[in-house]
Parts: structure tokens; C-alpha cells; sequence
């Protein structure tokens, strides 16, 4: 599943592949990919429109189009933006959407497992990167994510406040819920909290300060070593070039229970916390003390 470094891989891409291109056609043959819009008038919406900029806002691919809106694509579990150029072969059976461009270039959207979205909306309904004023209890994803975790506003004390807003919460499923902040998946949260010491069921509010710098500072290095090695493939990712990413193998506990830490030597586990695999290190990462 994409999570900020794998977006930011393909964001940053597409941005030297699809700028400038105007678009002219937009075909889908999955009905609910512009879901609530219909796909003839994201079409119509599209056409004749130039790509200004791509950037990434947490796991979010965003076209900004010339005019005030933006094309927001959302990769989900398994959506990919492939890039062809003119003449190149169409893509895979699981194309379910194609930006053609008026050069004869084009941008296929496969997705395997239908889950992920394309949609049009009004650049100012995307939330800025410090996360949006208040809280709309039904707003939709671009418009309630949280801080960006690379932004200059996501600092250390910045941190400590938002831990001591949701103190009772575990600290991961915390740091997976995008409207605090943005972007950060269950591989990347595991890898921060190995780095910071941190149990994973840890209460956000139980975290003393050197343990929130630490913190702080390890979710901005896994998520930055992440983009630099490309992203993780661990089943489906590809860039938009078609590439895997080498993240994978420089995880230091996911996916390996059972190996001795890195750290410590310590046997590393595998847990389900919120009802999602996680892996760490019990002797560097001590568990909090049961309530009794
Ligand atoms: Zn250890």
C-alpha cells in the first residue's frame, strides 16, 4: 500500500513527465473510479486543460490544472499512475482510467483491486499542509488531512501538543490516522517507532519529551530514506516509470519476526495492534505497563 515516500516517488516523476501537457481526453471504464462524479463529466471537465504542477499531499497524488481546480488521485491498495509515451503499448488489463494528452502521450490509472479514485474538486477544498483550521466531521479525505510530516511545521513541539491532545490514544494507530498527519502507513509508522524506541501501544500522552524528539526525529528520517531509495515494493508498487522501489530492504523490524534486532540483538515480534500487523523489538521497545 502506497504511503508517503512511494506518492512522493511518483509525484515528483510525473512532475518532470506530465507538466506543461494539456489534456485531451479522459477515458474510464470503471464507473465508480470519479465516484460521485459520473466519468462523462469528468471528461468534459478535463478536456483542453493544461497541467500546471504535481505535487503530494499525504498519500495523495494532486494535479493542479490551469484554472482553480485540481485532479486528486488516490492510489489506495493497489493504484498505479503509469506514464507512455506516444505510440507506446496501452497498459495492463487493470487500466481503469486514461489521461490522454494532446502530444499523443498518456497517463493510465491500474488499479487491481478497484479501490482507488480520481476526482476533480476545487483547489481550495484540499487542505494546506499545516492541516485545515478545523475539523468537518464529513468532510472528504483531501479536505481533513492533517500535517504534513515533512513540512517545516511539523516540529518537535508541534508533536508534544498533538500527543497531549489525543494523550489516551496508542501512540501508532495514532500516527496512521492521516488527519493528525498526513501520509504515514503502517510500514513507515513501524519503522519510526523502532528507530524512536517506542512501543507501539505506548499512550500518546505517556511519552516523555526526549522520547517525542526522538520521535519527531525518526518519522522525518524513515519517511525522507524512503523517498530516497525510491519507495517499498513489497507486492504491487511501481513508480511511474514502472520500477520497484529499494525501500524494502532496508526495513529494520518490518516483516522480520523472529530475526534478532538490529539494535540489541533482541528477538523481533509481530503484533496486531488496531487490528494491523506490526512488528517490533520487545527489549528496545518496552511495553507499557497493563493497567491493573
Ligand atoms: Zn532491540
Amino acid at each position: 500500500m502506497p504511503e508517503l515516500p512511494e506518492v512522493e516517488t511518483i509525484a515528483r516523476q510525473l512532475r518532470g513527465l506530465v507538466v506543461g501537457r494539456t489534456v485531451s481526453g479522459f477515458r474510464a471504464d470503471w464507473h465508480k473510479l470519479t465516484d460521485p462524479e459520473p466519468v462523462a463529466l469528468v471528461a468534459a471537465r478535463l478536456g483542453g486543460r493544461r497541467i500546471d504542477a504535481v505535487r503530494r499531499r499525504g498519500k495523495l497524488v494532486v494535479f493542479d490544472l490551469d484554472g482553480d481546480e485540481a485532479l486528486v488521485v488516490s492510489l489506495r491498495m493497489t493504484g498505479k499512475l503509469l506514464f507512455r509515451e506516444a505510440g507506446a503499448p496501452d497498459g495492463d488489463r487493470f487500466v481503469r482510467g486514461t489521461i490522454d494528452f494532446a502530444d499523443g502521450s498518456a497517463l493510465a490509472f491500474s488499479d487491481t483491486r478497484k479501490f482507488g479514485r480520481m476526482i476533480l474538486v476545487d483547489r481550495t477544498e484540499i487542505a494546506p499542509e499545516r492541516g485545515p483550521e478545523r475539523r468537518l466531521a464529513k468532510a472528504p479525505l483531501h479536505a481533513s488531512l492533517g500535517m504534513e510530516p515533512l513540512s517545516r511545521g511539523f516540529t518537535v513541539r508541534w508533536l508534544a501538543s498533538f500527543l497531549a491532545r489525543r494523550a489516551r490514544a496508542a501512540v501508532k494507530p495514532l500516527l496512521l490516522d492521516g488527519r493528525g498527519i498526513a501520509g504515514i502507513g503502517n510500514i513507515y509508522a513501524i519503522e519510526a517507532l523502532w528507530r524512536a524506541r517506542i512501543h507501539p501501544l505506548r499512550a500518546a500522552g505517556s511519552l516523555r519529551a526526549d522520547e517525542t524528539i526522538r520521535l519527531q526525529e525518526a518519522l522525518r528520517w524513515v519517511l525522507r530514506k524512503g523517498i530516497r531509495f525510491g519507495g517499498s515494493s513489497l507486492s504491487d508498487y511501481v513508480d511511474a516509470r514502472g520500477e520497484r522501489g529499494r525501500m524494502q530492504r532496508e526495513f529494520e523490524v518490518y516483516g522480520r519476526a523472529g530475526e534478532p534486532c538490529s539494535r540489541c540483538g533482541g528477538e523481533i515480534r509481530r503484533t496486531v495492534v488496531g487490528g494491523r500487523g506490526t512488528f517490533h523489538c520487545p527489549r528496545c521497545q518496552r511495553a507499557p505497563r497493563r493497567r491493573s
